[in-house]
């Protein structure tokens, strides 16, 4: 009889910012600045350290590119920078196996170089509606030396054992969810289809996305998550303390 494989996954904190009101819920309004913290998750308990995202690098390029919406752009301490960040953490970059990818966002894909060996996976859909002109160049440019291992394009499917990720779009085209088991349930990481916690328990869609897109996505996940770990919600450290999840 085989055991179920249990995961803990490290939640690590790669910056923070201030986005409007406007953004993070439909309806709401462009004055009001709503506090984001930017993450990366480790999941831990396998053979090798498997990440959610991959964290931001070029902090100046994305500022500008989103200097509408983040005001005051995303601000990073020291040790919030991704090299610092992992080997805090212990993590030897060139020992990730999986970097799974919620979104193809600078946010969450951008420093993709800096994982040697990893299979970087991303949503098959996604991936092929976005390219090339949705697909930054630095990103392709780290998947080369070891093209095609180097991604894997994905539908809804398990990568590892207790490791699954299935399409549901809600914010963008390539957005995909990873649900991971632990001891505490089926956690469900739903990137930025939910950026806070109110997004999902308040079915109140994102608004960057159609509402009944969101909704739809929404819907899904709750058919797979006993909980969630939203993409930017500062309280992720609150309900995890530690930063811990299950
Ligand atoms: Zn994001």
């Amino acid at each position: 009889m085989s055991t179920k494989r249990l995961y803990k996954i490290r939640t690590l904190l790669n910056g923070r910012c201030n986005v409007t009101e406007q953004v993070t819920f439909s309806g709401g309004s462009t004055d009001k600045l709503i506090p984001f913290n930017l993450y990366v998750w480790v999941i831990e308990g396998g053979e090798h350290p498997v990440l959610i995202d991959t964290g931001l690098v070029d902090v100046e390029g994305f500022n500008k590119g989103t200097a509408a919406y983040i005001i005051g752009g995303v601000t990073q301490r020291p040790d919030e920078l991704p090299e610092t960040m992992l080997s805090n953490a212990g993590i030897d970059p060139a020992d990730v196996s999986h970097v799974l990818i919620t979104h193809l966002h600078g946010d969450h894909c951008n420093n993709v170089g800096m994982y040697p060996n990893a299979t970087v996976v991303v949503n098959r859909k996604g991936f092929l509606e976005g390219f090339p002109t949705n697909i930054g160049q630095g990103f392709m440019s780290a998947l080369i030396p070891r093209w095609p291992d180097s991604l894997r394009l994905t539908g809804d499917e398990e990568i590892l054992p207790g490791i699954r990720v299935f399409w549901i779009g809600g914010h963008s085209v390539c957005s995909q969810a990873i649900a991971v088991d632990t001891e505490q349930g089926t956690a469900v990481f739903t990137g930025d289809t939910c950026y806070m916690y109110e997004n999902y328990t308040n079915d109140r869609p994102i608004g960057w996305a159609t509402p009944e897109d969101c909704r739809r996505a929404m819907a899904r996940i709750r058919m797979q998550a006993d909980f969630i770990v939203p993409g930017h919600d500062p309280c992720v450290l609150e309900k995890h303390p530690g930063g811990i999840i299950g």
